[in-house]
């Protein structure tokens, strides 16, 4: 089992310092963070780490965060996401308060600013297509070429950006571009493009506009007119710091918030990039966004994890600068660690296996008292229902029993939880002599599990009194990968699906479990911990999730 202290270092979290000393030397009074999310998908585990360092440091140091969305692609974008996006923030325990922002929002100022870089002989129109533009780039290790197009007149870019914006030209014919070094080391300052072209409506604008910047150049820009701070964002956007401080630079901007990298979470056994995400939805592998298998936040809000679990992860994984993986075992043991204080026990069998008791008279039932929570007598107590026919884990039997299993075996003694103790009498099988039910005699004087005699009893199995079952369906998730890292390239990501992610089960449940709301999660004892299926349940047919294992199942397997 993966230990969550041997497998991480002690959290820290390096924005921590930063933010201190910026308040300690009076560079900044208050701390104001931000969430840019590109409602281009559904958010993933790995924002939910950036969403817990933003909103995390804003609550530590009595800041704000804002949630903003960084909407500059209306191809890819919808409202769908947009909605998805905040129940996620939501879920997690966040609040951004009337701190909601879009970079839509400020399109008339951005289109301003880049009509004052044209102005200042700073941007210009290009014609060259986009197959042009990447052949005039260059390589890293060869300076570009300047576009023919580099020394337009200032009236001409302005005339030609003006009827860009009109709609005049069709998608693709000309963009905006900076004018800053085609012989830059670093690419993104070789004349990058700001806007575009496309005759596409956008979900928070609608149809307004014709041409839409480019991420780059809204990003920073946008952060400035939100008076953020400090700009955390993840390190692949170090190499574009240069880009944003040349905007800051050379526009009349509010603010000049300053940009901090952090290593993006990798987490094994996933692939979280949008497009594979969204391909994965696509092609029917998973049944939605928030099929309880997806690392989407919609998905193990599904699943059944705990917001709190999730932020604990968060917080115990740290921040730091040099990119490394996590283990998805350490999230598992998260979720684990919170619902063992919180979850309530019952019992149900997956795969039953019917015991008749022969000299416990039929037609009877008793009631046993059942703790909901074996070190909290402050969760109460709950019915069980007891008759003649109980059903058993089928694994819980063992007609030859290996050295060390002691649960149910012919002969033998065992404690049924909160009940008897039973003894195996019988195997009673079908034509094909396959094993159809066991029968067993109680002890009668055994009641709640304890022999009168003082006798040792070594196993205790859970049961599930057939007259009173609850029939559900129970559903089993495995790891939707194969391997640790299905994203390491050479080979088709999809190569690496787990052909066995999923199985349903016909289970019995304890009655109690009837009135189960949904959202309470269980621990099924002996079996894991779960909850409803918040689409597919109903009061009519219940259907439980597995949220997690009881132990890492994994690291024994392989
Ligand atoms: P894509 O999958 O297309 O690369 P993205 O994950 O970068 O998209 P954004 O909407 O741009 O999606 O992400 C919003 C914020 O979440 C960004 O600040 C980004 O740095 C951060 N983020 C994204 N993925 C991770 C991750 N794995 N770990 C930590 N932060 C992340
Ligand atoms: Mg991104």
């Amino acid at each position: 089992m993966t230990t969550i202290e041997a497998a991480v270092p002690a959290a820290n979290n390096f924005l921590k310092n930063i933010i201190e000393d910026d308040l300690k030397s009076g560079k900044h009074s208050g701390v104001v963070t931000r969430f840019p999310p590109e409602p281009n998908g559904y958010l993933h585990i790995g924002h939910a780490k950036s969403i817990c360092i933003n909103f995390g440091l804003a609550r530590d140091f009595g800041g704000r965060c804002h949630l903003r969305f960084d909407d500059t692609n209306p191809a890819k974008e919808e409202l769908e996401y947009i909605d998805s996006i905040k129940e996620s923030v939501s879920w997690l325990g966040f609040d951004w308060g009337e701190h909601l922002y879009y970079a839509s929002d400020n399109f008339e100022q951005l289109y301003q600013w880049a009509v004052f870089l044209i102005q200042h002989g700073k941007a210009y129109v290009e014609d060259l297509n986009a197959e042009q533009i990447r052949a005039y780039r260059g390589t890293l290790t060869e300076p570009g070429t300047e576009s023919p197009y580099r020394t337009r007149s200032v009236e001409e870019n302005l005339d030609l950006f003006s009827r860009m914006r009109a709609g005049e030209f069709p998608d693709g014919t000309r963009v905006l571009r900076a004018k800053i070094d085609m012989s830059s080391p670093n690419m993104s300052l070789r004349d990058p493009v700001l806007y575009r072209i496309l005759h596409t409506p956008h979900p928070h604008v609608g149809d307004a506009w014709k041409i839409y910047p480019m991420y780059d150049f809204a990003h920073g820009q946008t952060d400035a007119i939100e008076k953020i701070t400090h700009s955390i964002c993840t390190l692949e956007f170090e190499s574009h710091k240069p880009l944003y401080e040349w905007f800051l630079d050379n526009l009349p901007v509010p603010a000049r918030p300053r940009q901090y990298e952090f290593a993006r979470l990798n987490l094994t056994f996933t692939v979280m990039s949008k497009r594979k995400l969204q391909e994965l939805v696509q092609l029917g592998i998973v049944s939605g966004w928030d099929d309880p298998r997806m690392p989407t936040l919609a998905g193990i809000k599904r699943r059944g994890y705990t917001p709190g679990a999730v932020r604990a992860f968060c917080e115990l994984i740290g921040v730091g600068r040099s990119d490394s993986w996590i283990d998805v075992s350490i999230l598992e043991e998260c979720v684990r660690s919170d619902l063992n204080e919180s979850a309530p026990r019952a019992m149900a069998v997956l795969h039953p296996l019917k015991v008749v008791i022969v000299n416990y008279p039929e037609g009877l039932s008793e009631d046993f008292e059942a703790a909901n929570h074996p070190q909290k007598p402050e969760m109460g107590t709950r019915t069980v229902h007891f008759s003649r026919e109980i059903w058993i884990e089928a694994e819980d039997f063992e007609e030859m029993p290996p050295k060390g299993f002691f649960r149910m075996t012919p002969g033998a003694e065992v404690r049924l939880r909160n009940a008897y103790i039973v003894r195996c009498t019988e195997l009673v099988r079908d034509e094909n002599n396959t094993l159809k039910e066991i029968h067993c005699t109680y002890d009668p004087d055994s009641r709640g599990g304890t022999a009168p005699d003082g006798r040792k009893i070594k196993g205790t199995i859970h049961w599930v009194s057939a007259a009173h079952a609850l029939d559900a369906e129970v559903r089993l998730f495995d790891r939707l990968f194969n391997v640790p890292n299905p994203d390491k390239g050479g080979i088709d990501y999809k190569e690496y699906l787990n052909p066995l992610s999923v199985e349903a089960l016909p289970a019995k449940l304890e009655a109690s479990l009837v009135d189960a709301d949904i959202e309470t999660r269980y621990q099924f004892e002996r079996l894991g911990y779960f909850c409803q299926d918040t689409k597919d349940s109903s009061p009519h047919k219940k259907v439980f999730n597995r949220i997690v294992t009881l132990r890492d199942a994994w690291s024994t397997k392989k």
